[in-house]
This record gives structure tokens, sequence and C-alpha cells, in this order.
């Protein structure tokens, strides 16, 4: 155990360390070591400032493990996520976390059938990993008591105001019980959120983190345009351009990952795929090898990639967008580290491209259009490749032992008959352009406003004042950018511009609760110039 002694001494029972060692910890981020010990001793709440990637659902999720009861008769922890992924995620970390003991840890979220829910919240649950919306419906069905909970942990708080969650949360915090120990995560601290603190929170402790250099100038991005069906000859192209290619494919599922892991090893790259499947040994075996850049591409899925920790990657790529824009985030943070440059390429295809607006919007990522390398260009950059490796020979003398047979070649024929015929000798397929399919040009750019209709009218009391204040309110979209307001009877439309349509369309998705979304895009002028 002398590997853990660190976890050790911030207080971790040996039931978890056992769980720790399985994991493969080996020792706490500086998120763990800070915020462990404070909540071990259950005295008062936190709040922690940190990103994902930190490690921050152990520092939050060990101590409660340590602290709650088996075979407790009631939920005893609740904690609450932004999205279904992360409640998802959260509930897996947690349940790796505890080890052998016997808790029950359920996840919670919108889109999942709710009788499927109810059957297992009618069963012990010890831990509620859940969504805000969908944890209100259960209070409301009574279908979750949340007196009892001894800990209620709000997951990317800033995540949850940006979707327009934070009423829902209040609601929620006033059905838990007073006497618990709240923690709240953030990355940032808007005054939204401390403003939840001082009204819900008692005397807490603030830890914060350094912050990880994410979008850093350092790394440089980029999207193209492509079509799904070129997308795989357009990543080969990327990686072709470049000398030195050392990157990590980002692809959301497990099917996508092995095929495109195996249709680059068939093109022969030295291309690993890593996914949730892959065993712990495998794993490490494939990290190994991509850590000592015997691999230089790994195609992997979020999860996966996830607590790898590697410096100096020259690429990221995005094979397919996040589900999240806080994923984007983070599979970006992955390159330009420790001072050394590097580039994040997004493939985005018609079909993506208002997500791409709305992981703009969000993550304030600065990224630029680019056109996907032409086979010009490829060729000529690996003719320049060969000529640098040439003269590397040349300089490093390894290629005396050639000599004579040179000579015997330049007796017969002029140097650059014999040079070119050696070139077509060694790179004919390397150099060829025929290996590369033709690339659709595709432009799926569509700037400009989204006309959209809201199911609110005149009969539900609405003006053209109060739709102002709810877009305001909900989604964060100030009042200079809606135009065109039309209220009816029983629905309006307004006019927005195009990002600012996918932010409102993306919150009010959540606010239709089951039944129709409350603002959808208007069906005849769907876009207006
Ligand atoms: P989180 O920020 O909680 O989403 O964690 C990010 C990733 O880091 C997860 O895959 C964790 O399993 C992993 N992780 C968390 N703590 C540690 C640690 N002390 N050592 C190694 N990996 C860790």
């Amino acid at each position: 155990m002398e590997k853990l002694e660190k976890f050790k001494n911030l207080g971790l029972s040996d039931q978890t360390l056992k769980a720790l060692k399985k994991k493969g910890f080996e020792e706490p981020t500086p998120i763990q070591e800070k915020s462990i010990p404070i909540l071990l001793k259950g005295e008062c709440d936190l709040i922690g400032q940190a990103q994902t990637g930190t490690g921050k659902t152990a520092a939050f999720g060990l101590p409660i493990i340590e602290q709650i009861k088996e075979k407790s008769k009631h939920t005893q922890v609740l904690i609450l996520a932004p999205t279904r992924e992360l409640a998802i995620q959260i509930s897996d970390e947690l349940n790796s976390l505890k080890g052998s003991r016997k808790l029950h840890i359920v996840p919670i979220y919108g889109g999942q059938s709710i009788d499927l829910q109810l059957r297992s919240l009618k069963k012990r649950v010890d831990i509620v990993v859940g969504t805000p919306g969908r944890v209100i419906d259960h209070i409301k069905r009574k279908s979750m008591n949340l007196q009892g909970v001894s800990h209620l942990v709000l997951d990317e708080a800033d995540e949850m105001l940006n979707m327009g969650f934070l009423e829902d949360v209040e609601i929620i915090m006033n059905a838990t019980n007073k006497e618990k120990i709240t923690m709240l995560f953030s990355a940032t601290m808007p005054k939204e959120i401390l403003r939840i603190a001082k009204k819900y929170m008692k005397g807490y402790e603030f830890v914060a983190i350094k912050k990880e250099q994410l979008t850093a100038n350092l790394t440089d991005q980029i999207y193209f345009e492509v079509s799904t069906g070129d997308k795989f000859d357009a990543l080969c192209r990327i990686i072709d351009i470049e000398h030195d290619f050392y990157g990590l494919i980002f692809c959301r599922t497990k099917v996508d990952v092995d095929k495109i892991g195996r249709r680059l090893v068939e093109r022969g790259y030295d291309a690993d795929a890593l996914h949730g499947d892959i065993s712990q040994y495998q794993r490490e075996t494939i990290l190994n090898k991509f850590k000592r850049k015997r691999t230089n591409i790994l195609v992997a899925t979020d999860v996966a990639a996830r607590g790898i920790d590697i410096n100096d990657l020259t690429h990221v790529i995005n094979f397919s967008l996040p589900q999240d824009p806080e994923y984007y985030v983070h599979r970006i943070g992955r390159t330009g580290r420790a001072g050394k440059e590097g580039t994040a390429i997004t493939f985005v295809t018609p079909e993506e491209y208002r997500k791409l607006l709305f992981i703009k919007k969000i993550t304030k990522a600065d990224i630029r259009k680019e056109k996907i390398p032409n086979v010009k260009d490829i060729i000529d950059s690996k003719k320049k490749r060969i000529k640098t490796q040439l003269k590397n020979i040349i300089k490093g003398d390894k290629h005396g032992e050639y000599i004579n047979m040179a000579q015997e070649l330049l007796d017969e024929q002029d140097p650059e008959t014999i040079i070119a015929a050696l070139l077509k000798h060694s790179y004919q397929d390397e150099l060829s352009g025929k290996s590369y399919s033709e690339i659709k040009d595709i432009s799926v750019d569509k700037a400009g406003t989204a006309r959209l209709f809201v199911a609110l009218g005149k009969s539900d009391a609405i003006t053209r004042s109060k739709l102002l204040k709810l877009l305001e309110q909900k989604a964060n979209i100030e009042e200079g950018k809606i135009d065109d307001v039309k209220i009816f009877d029983n629905f309006s439309f307004i006019t927005v511009p195009f990002e600012d349509a996918e932010i409102i369309l993306h919150v009010f998705k959540k606010e239709g609760k089951g039944k129709r979304p409350i603002v959808v895009r208007a069906k005849k002028k769907k876009s207006r110039k």
C-alpha cells in the first residue's frame, strides 16, 4: 500500500484504499488533497472551484462513501449534475470507488423511462445522481424523499446556471433536509452561484485549484466542414500533411472508435483504439505504447481518454463533436500543454453545425474555419519530409556501405536519372495522390437569424416584455438580440441570431418536461436574412 500513502494520510480507510488500488489511482489530485480532509471532518460545507478532469468526483465522492451508512432505509445523498452524461459518469465513478460496500447508486435523468426510474427508486437507494428537471419530477410524484439526505452535491453549478436550471436547483435544495452537508463544485463562480451559496450554505470552506491551461492561446482551434462519408479521408489527409503527428482522435461511440482505429491500421498507420470495453491491462499496454510513441495515433471515447496524462500531443481531433460543450473544452485541453503548441481540429457535418455554434457560445472558444488540405499540398509536404530524412542520413554518415554501389550506378547513368529511379523505387506509393479519395466541398455555414415559435401567448398572460424577460432569465439572451416579436392568443414568434436560437432551443427543450418543448423552430420562414 505504500504507493497509496498519500491517500491514507488524508484519512481514508483501508477499505477505500483497496478500491483506489483497484482503480489504479496512485496519489491524490490537488482538489482531492484539499477537499477530502475537510469533508471527512464533516463539520462544514464546501465550495470547490475545479473543472472536469481534475478528479473532483472522487474529491467529494470518497468522503461521502466513507461517511454514509450501509443498509440505510432512506436516500442519504443527492448529487445534482447538469447533463445526463455527467450523471451517468458520476454514478459509474462512485460505483467503482465504493469498493465492497453495499451502497446502491442510481442515476436519474430526463430521457430515460420514468417507470424504470420509479421501480429503482422504490427499492433502497443510497445515492441519487440526477439532473435537476427529472429530480423535480420525482419530488412532485413523491417518488423521491429527500428529507433524510445527509449530503447534497451540486456539481458543475455554473453549467447548471448556463442551462437555466438554477430555479430548479433552488426548489430541490428547499426540499432537502436542513441538517445536511452541502458541497458545491463549479469551474467558474458567477454571482448567481455565490448568491445560492450565501443563501443555502452554512459556514463553508472554499478550495480552489489552479485552472488547468485549457483553451490556452497555445492551442490553435480549427474546424473543417466535411460530410460524414468524407471524415475518414479528411483525417488521413490531416495526419499525412504533418511531419510528426502525435494525436488523440475523439469519437463519440465505442463502435466508431473501433472502426476508425481499425481503418487507420489497415491504411498503415500506427494507431490504437481505447474505450470502456477494453480491459484495464490492455488499456495500460495501449497507453504505454502511445506514451513511448510506438503508436502516434490514439482513437478514444471521452470517458476512456480521461486520466490520460500526456503533455506533448501535437493534435486533438474531434472526429465527431462531443455531446457536451464541457467535453469540448476538456478534449482540446489535452493539447497545447506544458508550453508546447498544439492544434485542435474539429470535423463538422452540416447536421452538426448548430451544435458547433452552441459549443462556441458556451465555451467562448475561438474556433476558425479552414479548408481540408489538398492532395498537392500533402504530397509537397511528404517530399519535404523525405528530403529532410535523406539529409539526416547524410549528416549522420549512415550511408557509407552504399557508396560503392552508388559509384557503379554513376558509371552507367547520370545522377538525376539514378536518383529519380531510386525515389520512384522507394516512395512511389507514398508520393502517389491516388490513395486519396476526392473530398466533397461543402459549406455548412449559415449566418443570419432564425424564426422561433414559442408555445405561449396572450392566453398565458404573455406580453412582449414578459417574453423578453423569460428569454433573458432562462437563456441569458439580451433583449437587443430579439427582433420581430409577435404575440398571438396561444403562441408567439421571435427572430433571433442563429447562435442564440440554438441556446434558446437547447434551454427550452428541458422546459417541456416530457411534453412538447415550449420553443421550436418556426415551420415557415425558417431562416431569414
Ligand atoms: P473527474 O474530474 O472527477 O471527472 O475525474 C477525471 C478522471 O480522472 C476520471 O477518469 C477519474 O477516474 C480520474 N482520477 C480522479 N482522481 C484520480 C487520481 N487521484 N489518480 C488518477 N486518476 C484519477
